[in-house]
């Protein structure tokens, strides 16, 4: 099998580069056009080759950042892991293809605290074909409206204490930034019928941990690098990587959550 090697790692390296191409286009343009330098004061779009193999802009001198190279080193890491340990019932392709859709989400979640609802839809039909091959309709169907149902309960409790809490600072509450988006109810959906039910609840569950875990190691590393001032308590991190990151564990690497969790 050793001689067919390269092919994950070109797989891996495609879908890297559809995972960047899309990440820098979409939150800027909804369309897919040429990609543009990420210097705001420069903007000049990109030609293929010069973008493709990660040149600086010829325009203005500027890198590409970190990122282009970290999705590459994922992509192409979880292709490899992927076609020697492949998902059961998923297989292969359709594995990989679902990773390269959740850490687009995830990314532009990250960079732009986006959930793009084009892009939902269009994940809307993968995670529920995905979610078929996984464990059946009736499964897929209900983790659909008890992911739905379970994101929308947050969604509004966070809306509430999104408003006392700009009442309190004195703000617009029209302005003030949302812990939890109507993107992230789209996401539970998402989630929901990926996971199916009855999974969905500890995928949240434990994705809401990770997310709270995760929260407190950024803000111990701020404190120690001294950057932590008073208006970190007015920002949030994005709700959504927690949860994606959770259910690619759950997915890919399903004998890890259960040595982790207590028999
Ligand atoms: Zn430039």
């Amino acid at each position: 099998m050793n001689f067919l090697l390269p092919f994950p790692f070109l797989a891996g390296l495609a879908a890297a580069g559809l995972v960047n191409y899309l990440a820098d286009v979409l939150p800027h343009s909804l369309r897919l056009t040429r990609p543009v330098c990420a210097n705001p004061h420069c903007r000049q779009p990109f030609a293929w080759g010069d973008y493709l193999l990660l040149r600086r802009c010829r325009a203005c001198g500027q890198r590409r950042g970190p990122r282009a190279l970290l999705v590459i080193f994922l992509l192409v890491s979880v292709s490899l892991y992927l076609w020697f340990e492949p998902p059961s019932r998923l297989g292969y392709g359709a594995g990989l293809l679902l990773f390269a859709y959740l850490s687009l989400v995830a990314l532009i979640d990250l960079e732009h605290r986006l959930i793009l609802r084009g892009l939902s839809l269009a994940g809307l039909v993968l995670c529920a074909a995905a979610g078929w091959l996984l464990h059946g309709w009736q499964s897929t169907l209900l983790g659909f409206l008890a992911g739905f149902g379970i994101m929308l309960i947050f969604y509004l409790l966070g809306l509430l204490f999104t408003r006392l809490r700009a009442r309190r600072l004195g703000q617009d509450p029209k302005e003030a930034e949302e812990a939890f988006g109507s993107g992230d109810v789209t996401l539970g959906s998402l989630l929901g019928l990926l996971l199916g039910w009855p999974l969905i609840w500890g995928g949240l569950l434990l994705g809401l941990l990770l997310y709270g875990a995760l929260s407190l190691l950024i803000i111990l590393g701020l404190v120690f690098l001294r950057r932590y001032q008073q208006h970190a308590w007015t920002m949030f991190l994005p709700l959504g990587p927690g949860f994606i990151l959770m259910t690619v564990l759950m997915i890919y690497f399903p004998a890890l959550i259960a040595a982790l969790l207590p028999k």
